[in-house]
């Protein structure tokens, strides 16, 4: 018999500020076939950090939907399931905060009084995405342990992070490195205002659940690299990281919440689920031409070899 501990656990972590759309699906999908063909379990964790965005209507949609699919999950959802909860992040503030100390008893992170659009004015984005990368302002010349302001309030917590290389291989797109001083600098924990950020909060989770693989798009691919220093200074293994293509729109653009067509409002009135899976599953490389596919006809054939690597993959309409 498989120890508990030695499956595969994967999670889908969507943030509940929308109806889902082909892409989340294409996600979702991939993420649950990737733990099921191996006899893993699957957590869902809704990752409501940001109240102005987040609502709990769209966090049942969001079950509503995947479960309209068949892709049931074993931990987690809204009123979560499992040891692991609270499965919703605005309810895991002890768990961030713990986190946090810790890294404040280590001397590995510092208040930081610039506002963001300070920063803006400043620093010149990075080139090619809009990224800024924090010059170090704030950075403490004497080495820690130095003084915090009363409650750290109205400032920003950030984590100093070293001029070094962090490596790592990517189960889709290979072998990556990045510099994190030179890709971001030192990154924000806490924003001043208390809102946790998310490097801080989904490296807390994926490692308080017992998270061994996380597949996601790939616009999060780089900043894997923070998430890999993250666990390096909590003493734990980091999971097993599969990106995968952002789905596009008919006119070559990441899908928003302006295609309706694609949207699962839609979908579900045009489609079956054997048939929207059949459409995800030829857009991952997984069948050759779309036809109506169960999950468990695809249990058998997945493989993240046969999972298309390009960076974007076109919608399916
Ligand atoms: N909450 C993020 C999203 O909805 C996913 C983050 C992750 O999977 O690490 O895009």
């Amino acid at each position: 018999m498989i120890e508990k501990n030695d499956v595969p656990v994967g999670r889908f972590a969507p943030s509940p500020s929308g109806r889902m759309h082909l892409g989340n699906i294409f996600t979702a999908v991939l993420s649950w076939l990737s733990v099921k063909s191996r006899g893993g379990r699957w957590i869902l964790r809704i990752e409501d950090l940001d109240p102005q965005r987040s609502r709990s209507e769209f966090a049942s949609q969001i079950e509503d939907d995947l479960l309209w699919l068949g892709l049931e999950w074993d931990e987690g959802g809204v009123d979560g399931v499992g040891p692991n909860g609270p499965y919703c992040q605005s309810g895991r503030h002890t768990f961030y905060n713990k986190f946090l100390d810790y890294l404040r008893d280590g001397g590995l992170i510092y208040p930081c009084a610039c506002r963001r659009a300070d920063l803006h004015a400043t620093q010149a984005p990075h080139a090619t995405d809009g990224r800024i990368v924090y010059s170090g302002k704030c950075r403490p010349a004497s080495t820690p342990p130095f003084t915090w302001p009363e409650g750290m309030s109205g400032c920003s917590v950030r984590l100093f992070v070293p001029d070094e290389e962090i490596y790592f291989t990517d189960g889709v797109y290979g072998q990556q490195c990045v510099n994190l001083a030179s890709h971001c600098g030192d990154f924000v924990l806490r924003r001043a205002d208390g809102a946790w950020a998310y490097q801080l909060a989904v490296v807390a989770d994926d490692a308080a659940m017992g998270v061994t693989e996380v597949v996601r798009g790939n616009d999060l691919l780089l900043s894997t690299a923070q998430q890999i220093y993250l666990y390096r200074l909590l003493g734990v293994d980091a999971p097993a990281y599969c990106h995968v293509p952002l789905v596009c729109n008919a006119e070559g653009r990441r899908l928003s919440k302006r295609d309706q067509a694609l949207s699962m409002e839609t979908l579900r009135k045009v489609c079956t689920p054997e048939e929207l899976i059949g459409r995800v599953a030829a857009m991952a490389g997984l069948i050759d031409h779309v036809h109506p596919c169960s999950l468990d006809e695809l249990l058998d054939r997945f493989s993240w070899s046969a999972v298309t690597k390009t960076e974007t993959v076109p919608a399916l309409y």
